[in-house]
């Protein structure tokens, strides 16, 4: 693996032509104290901006017009006294000056076919890379790469786009395509994002084949291996109150961690978001967040923006630096670490996309973080007899390849777990031994469950606003029942200020096991991101005991907030605990301030003998016993977070 560094900073310098002065009080030796003191040993450093300007002499661009030297130059040279590494960013997907210059190099939205770009609002515009701005980028890049040879390439505001600009509708047109039909027009997205990468990789590579090269989305899209092919290091943008939330990383990381040994999550030093000048979070926030990345195995990045005059804010260093301190002290228990899953999901994004894939996704996400299991999301690549049960949430049905990787998996004494339509071929007929028949889709919603399994409330009827499926039972254990309302709520019938109570004339079986194979009659997985009602994880987290029957990899008795993980680093093995409260500030900030720590928390790993157990990085023993082939002991006290090796 190349130089994988775990303490990187991401600074922003979109830098509007309008002020005076950009870059006047850059200081060598300020910039290098101030890394410093946030414990950095990585920052990214501006080529070019979201406004278009070059922070540099250039000869393709336009420096910008209020900068005097070459502050590219003279940042990457003051990082590399230090040691720091320092990534170049130049922005492709926005180029504020060019948008403004060449109307006809902006992207056009298939709605606004024929309509010019409109700047009559604050913001920038997204620019097509089928016109001549991805010749004019490209040599934007090669003139850094001879200027000054980067470890590294950031690009950022990418994407596969939807564009009906005149040069993009002109080559559908002579493709044989139709701009008025959106699958086209997304097809022919593909070709031109396609080539933008391959171009980028050429330009890049033909001068220095190590640099690495980063494409920045926002998101890693599960089941597009494609996507990421010119890509070494993951970076996983997800600003847990930017919009992103707490949730989001621990699931982008878990699918990730499948496709490269080498990803970082990248967070923001901000209140909220990018751009917010003046804007800070609790350090305990960035204590939390940089731990979460290492407890799932990436490195950290910290979102920050420089102010125009070119001097790293000491406020926002200090902020930084308490949680980098930590990471730091942390590295050698983290450094190529491998994450140790029992259950795979496989991803509906895959089939359904980020925004309808999601809901399933998230649903299942949030189940198996809650109960504090440990799980990767995985695509149809991925080998399945690497884990212990395979979950395929709510939409999968069976083709061919799908059915036959599935055989071959339950040969091999996996577990899987089906919800919704999964399992199902086009003629809604299960390809592999559920013991139960499907019916169809219930006409009734929302439905009851009735658990026949103890839970937290007891056994009664529990509303369920998914999208129930019927089906009968030949020769499986049913685990749960359900009853329909007395009816649907219409004009012509409704009852209450919801929906109608269980009607109590027909029950039905609604979850069952059969061997190593559980069904769940609802699209449960969506049920749970969308409504999340205790009683669902119940259900949930049930038949996921029940199929695993004692075999999870390490149990504990961390509440739901709270993340346990478990990596292999070398011979040993390293649990994290974390625990935070968060609270929602604002109309919908949810922050992280003061620490509530955890006290006496039981843990028990599968793993053979080993010689001691230690608290790291303080380096203090603690007792543990050994017993059917398990280590436990107890670990007195988790402060945000704690790590235990297992030697
Ligand atoms: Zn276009």
């Amino acid at each position: 693996m190349k130089d994988f560094r775990l303490r990187q900073v991401h600074l922003d310098f979109h830098t509007s032509p309008l002020i005076p002065d950009v870059g006047a009080k850059f200081d060598k030796k300020a910039w290098q104290e101030t890394l410093k003191l946030g414990h950095v040993d990585s920052i990214t450093v501006f080529s070019k901006c979201h406004h278009g300007f070059s922070y540099h002499p250039t000869k393709v661009n336009t420096m910008n017009p209020t900068l005097k030297f070459d502050l590219l130059k003279a940042q990457l040279e003051a990082c590399e006294e230090i040691g720091v590494r320092a990534p170049v960013y130049i922005s492709a997907g926005f180029d504020e000056k060019d948008a403004v210059e060449h109307h006809d190099w902006v992207r056009v939205n298939p709605s606004d076919i024929g309509k010019a770009p409109d700047f009559t609002q604050a913001g920038y515009h997204l620019m097509c890379f089928n016109t001549a701005y991805l010749d004019k980028l490209i040599a934007e890049i090669e003139e850094v790469m001879v200027n000054y040879n980067p470890c590294e390439i950031f690009l950022d505001i990418v994407g596969e786009p939807m564009c009906c600009c005149e040069k993009c509708c002109a080559d559908m047109t002579a493709a044989g395509l139709d701009y008025n039909n959106l699958k086209d027009v997304e097809a022919f997205g593909k070709k031109v994002y396609r080539n933008y990468l391959d171009r980028v990789e050429e330009a890049v590579h033909k001068h220095n084949p190590e640099t690495i090269i980063f494409q920045n989305s926002g998101h890693v899209s599960k089941g597009r291996p494609d996507l990421i092919d010119t890509i070494e290091c993951l970076e996983l943008e997800s600003l847990p109150t930017g919009g992103w939330g707490y949730d989001h990383f621990p699931m982008s990381a878990a699918y990730a961690r499948t496709k490269r040994d080498c990803f970082l999550g990248m967070t923001g030093k901000f209140h909220r978001t990018w751009g917010e000048f003046g804007g800070f979070k609790h350090p305990n926030a960035l204590r939390y967040e940089t731990a979460l990345s290492l407890a799932e195995g990436g490195g950290c990045s910290i979102g920050d923006q420089m102010h125009p005059e070119g001097l790293l804010n000491k406020s926002t260093y200090g902020l930084i630096g308490k949680a980098y301190a930590e990471v730091e002290a942390k590295e050698p228990w983290c450094k190529g670490a491998r994450y140790i899953a029992d259950i795979a999901v496989l991803a509906a994004e895959c089939i359904k996309g980020r925004d309808e894939g999601g809901w399933y996704d998230a649903g299942a996400n949030r189940i198996l973080l809650e109960t504090n299991r440990l799980y990767n999301f995985i695509d149809l690549d991925e080998d399945f007899t690497k884990y212990k049960m395979l979950i395929l949430p709510d939409i999968w049905k069976f083709d061919e390849r799908l059915k036959s990787k599935i055989n071959d998996y339950l040969a091999k004494g996996g577990k899987l777990l089906l919800s919704g339509v999964s399992g199902l071929d086009d003629n809604n007929e299960f390809c592999v031994d559920t013991g139960v028949k499907f019916i169809g889709e219930n006409e009734f919603r929302p439905t009851y469950f009735i658990p026949e399994f103890d839970t937290v409330n007891g056994k009664t009827e529990y509303l369920m606003r998914a999208v129930n499926y019927r089906f009968d039972n030949i020769d499986a254990e049913i685990v749960a029942n359900g009853q329909n309302p007395y009816f649907n709520r219409t004009a012509e019938h409704f009852c209450s200020h919801q929906h109608a109570p269980n009607d109590r004339s027909l029950t039905y079986p609604t979850a069952a096991i059969k061997g190593n194979i559980a069904y769940i009659g609802w699209d449960i997985f969506r049920g749970y991101a969308e409504s999340g009602d205790f009683h669902i994880k119940e259900l949930v987290a049930y038949v996921i005991e029940r199929l695993m029957n004692g075999d999870f990899t390490i149990e504990s008795s961390v509440p739901d907030k709270g993340i346990v993980t478990l990596l292999q680093q070398n011979d040993r093995k390293i649990v994290h605990l974390l625990y935070v409260h968060t609270t929602v500030r604002g109309k919908d900030t949810e922050v992280i301030e003061d620490v509530v720590p955890l006290y006496n928390v039981n843990v028990s790993v599968k793993c053979d003998k080993p010689e001691k157990v230690i608290l790291v990085p303080q380096n203090e023993e603690i007792d543990f016993t050994y017993a059917d082939g398990k280590v436990s002991f107890t670990v007195p006290k988790v402060e945000i977070h704690q790590m235990i090796s297992i030697e």
